[in-house]
C-alpha cells in the first residue's frame, strides 16, 4: 500500500524544493513505510507564505463556517478509523487496541469539540468611566507554527490543530521525522471535507532544520510546540527575533502516590496503565511509583504480577498490549537507564531487557520494567520516556509531597486514597498542572492540559487553549464623554 509521503503546502502535496527524503520505518521490524520528503528552510518560508496568504479568508470566515468544518473533519476521522488507526500502529507501534480504541476516537473527539466550540469564542464588554464603551475582541494570531512529537502524531494534531483553527488562524505543522504518515493523510482528509487551499501546511522534517527555521520564522505569530525540554528551550531561543507567541508542553516525571489506604485492586491497573500505556512513552506516565511503606509489599506483589503478564507483540495484533518503542536510538536510551540504575544500586525487580522473543527481535521492544531505588536517584529525577518505572516508597504526607514536587518537571502527578481530605490536600500541594485522584492519565478536550515548572506553559484544550491562540483587542469608543482639553489652546 502507498502512503501519502509529500509535503502539504497551500492544498497541494508537493516534493521538497531540493528534492530531499527521509526513511520512515515500521518500529516493529525496522522496515521502511515510505520515503517521506523531507521540508528545508525554501520549504518552510513557501508553507508560511501560503497560510499568510490564506489567513485573510480564514479568519474573516463565519465562525459557524469554521466550526463546520472541523465537524465535517471529526466524522470523517471516524469513517476512516480503522485506516488511520493502522497506519499510526505501523508508524508509532501503538498496539492497533488502543489506536483504533483511543488514538482516532480522541482526536475526532478533539476536533468535535472545537468545532463546536468555534462559534462559542465570545468578547466582552468593560464597565469603563461614564460616557466610554470599551469591548473586547479575541483575534486570530495569524499564521502559528505547531511542532509535534513521535509519541502521539495523531492525536495532537487534533490538540493542536483544532484551537487555532477554530479560532481563525492558519496553519504550518511540522511533525515528528520519525512519525509523519498520519498527519499527512489527515491533510488529505482536510482537503476532502473542503478547509480551503493553504490554511493548513503540513512540513515534515528534521528538528534541527525545519523546526529551527519555523521557530525562527518571522511570518509565523506563535509556535506551538510539544516535545523535550531541553528542544523547548531552543524554541525560546528562536522566538525571540520577532517575539513570537511560545506555548510549551515538555517533558514530565510524574509522580503516582499509593497511600496506605487506598483500594489496591484499582490502584494496581491504574498505576500499570500510567506507565505502560503506549510503552511508557507519554508525557504524562505515571513513572515514580511511591508507595506508603505499610503497603509496599502488597502493592508490589499485585503490580509486578500484571508487568509480568502484559502481552508485547505485533502492533496489528488485536491482542497485543504493548508494541515496540517508536525508534531504535529511543530505545537504546531507555536501556541505558536500566543500566544507569544498576550502577546506583537500584534493583531491577522485573524486564530492563528486549524480550527474548525471536519473533520480536528485529522490532524496538523493551520489557516492562520495573526499578526499586531511592528517590535522589538519576532514575527517579529523569524522564526516561519508556516502559520503565521506579518504585520507592515513604513514611507519611509530608515526606511524599517533597518527593513529588523535587523535580525540575510539573505535568502531571496522581493518588490513590479513600480519605477525601487527604485527596484534596495532597492535590493542592502537588505541584503540577494536572492530578489525578484514584485514577490516571484521564484526557478530555474540555479540560485544561499543560504544566507547570520546566513542563512548560500555555495550555491545550478547553477554553484556554482558545484564549492562547487568540490576542484579546480592546475598542475604546466615545459614547457621551466630555473630555477636558488636554492641552488647552
Ligand atoms: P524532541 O524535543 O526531540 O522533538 C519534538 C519535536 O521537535 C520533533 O518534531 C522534532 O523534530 C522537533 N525539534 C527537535 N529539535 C528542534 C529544534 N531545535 N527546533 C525546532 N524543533 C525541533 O522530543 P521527542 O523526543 O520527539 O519527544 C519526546 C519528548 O516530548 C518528551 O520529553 C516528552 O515528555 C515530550 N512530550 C510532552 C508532551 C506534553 O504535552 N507536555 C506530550 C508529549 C511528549
Amino acid at each position: 500500500m502507498g502512503y501519502q509521503s509529500k509535503l502539504f503546502i497551500g492544498g497541494r502535496f508537493v516534493e521538497a524544493a531540493d528534492g530531499a527524503t527521509f526513511a520512515t520505518l515500521n518500529p516493529h521490524d525496522g522496515s521502511t513505510l515510505a520515503e517521506v520528503s523531507e521540508a528545508e528552510p525554501e520549504d518552510i518560508d513557501r508553507a508560511v507564505a501560503a497560510a499568510a496568504k490564506a489567513f485573510p479568508a480564514w479568519s474573516r470566515l463565519a465562525a459557524a463556517d469554521r466550526g463546520r468544518l472541523l465537524l465535517k473533519l471529526a466524522d470523517k476521522i471516524e469513517e476512516k478509523t480503522d485506516e488511520l488507526a493502522r497506519l499510526e500502529s505501523l508508524d508509532t507501534g501503538h498496539p492497533i487496541k488502543d489506536s483504533r480504541g483511543l488514538d482516532v476516537p480522541r482526536t475526532a473527539a478533539t476536533f468535535r469539540y472545537f468545532g463546536g466550540m468555534a462559534d462559542k469564542l465570545q468578547g466582552s464588554v468593560v464597565p469603563v468611566e461614564t460616557g466610554f464603551l470599551n469591548y473586547v475582541l479575541r483575534e486570530p494570531l495569524g499564521v502559528v507554527g505547531q511542532i509535534v512529537p513521535w509519541n502521539f502524531p495523531l492525536m495532537f494534531c487534533g490538540w493542536k490543530m483544532g484551537p487555532a483553527l477554530a479560532a481563525g488562524n492558519t496553519i504550518v505543522l511540522k511533525p515528528a521525522e520519525l512519525t509523519p504518515l498520519t498527519t499527512l493523510r489527515l491533510a488529505e482528509l482536510m482537503a476532502e471535507v473542503g478547509f480551503p487551499e493553504g490554511v493548513v501546511n503540513i512540513v515534515p522534517g528534521y528538528g534541527a532544520t525545519a523546526g529551527q527555521y519555523l521557530a525562527e520564522h518571522p511570518g509565523v505569530a506563535k509556535i506551538a510546540f510539544t516535545g523535550s525540554t531541553a528542544t523547548g528551550r531552543k524554541i525560546v531561543q528562536a522566538s525571540a527575533g520577532n517575539l513570537k507567541r511560545v506555548q510549551l508542553e515538555l517533558g514530565g516525571k510524574g509522580a503516582n502516590i499509593v497511600f496506605e489506604d487506598a483500594d489496591l485492586r484499582p490502584a494496581i491497573g491504574g498505576s500499570a496503565f500510567a506507565i505502560f500505556h503506549n510503552q511508557g512513552q507519554a508525557c504524562i506516565a505515571g513513572s515514580r511509583l511511591l508507595l506508603h511503606e505499610k503497603i509496599a509489599d502488597a502493592f508490589l506483589s499485585g503490580f509486578l504480577a500484571l508487568a509480568k503478564s502484559i502481552r508485547l507483540g505485533d502492533p496489528l495484533d488485536p491482542k497485543t498490549e504493548m508494541g515496540p518503542l517508536t525508534s531504535a536510538g529511543h530505545r537504546d536510551r531507555v536501556l541505558t537507564y536500566c543500566q544507569i540504575a544498576h550502577q546506583e544500586g537500584g534493583e531491577v525487580l522485573t524486564g530492563g531487557k528486549a524480550p527474548a522473543d525471536a519473533a520480536l527481535a528485529q522490532g524496538y521492544y523493551v520489557e516492562p520494567t520495573i526499578v526499586r531505588a531511592q528517590p535522589q536517584d538519576r532514575v527517579c529525577m529523569e524522564e526516561v520516556f519508556g516502559p520503565f518505572v521506579s518504585v520507592s516508597t515513604f513514611k507519611d504526607e509530608a515526606e511524599v509531597i517533597a518527593i513529588a514536587n523535587q523535580t525540575p518537571y510539573g505535568l502531571g502527578g496522581g493518588l490513590w486514597t479513600r480519605d477525601l481530605s487527604r485527596a484534596h490536600r495532597v492535590a493542592g500541594q502537588m505541584q503540577a498542572g494536572m492530578v489525578w485522584i484514584n485514577s490516571y492519565k484521564r484526557v478530555n478536550p474540555g479540560s485544561p492540559f499543560g504544566g507547570v515548572k520546566q513542563s512548560g506553559y500555555g495550555r491545550e484544550m478547553g477554553f484556554e487553549a482558545m484564549r492562547d491562540y487568540t490576542d484579546a483587542k480592546s475598542v475604546w469608543v466615545n459614547v457621551d464623554a466630555q473630555i477636558p482639553p488636554w492641552y488647552p489652546r
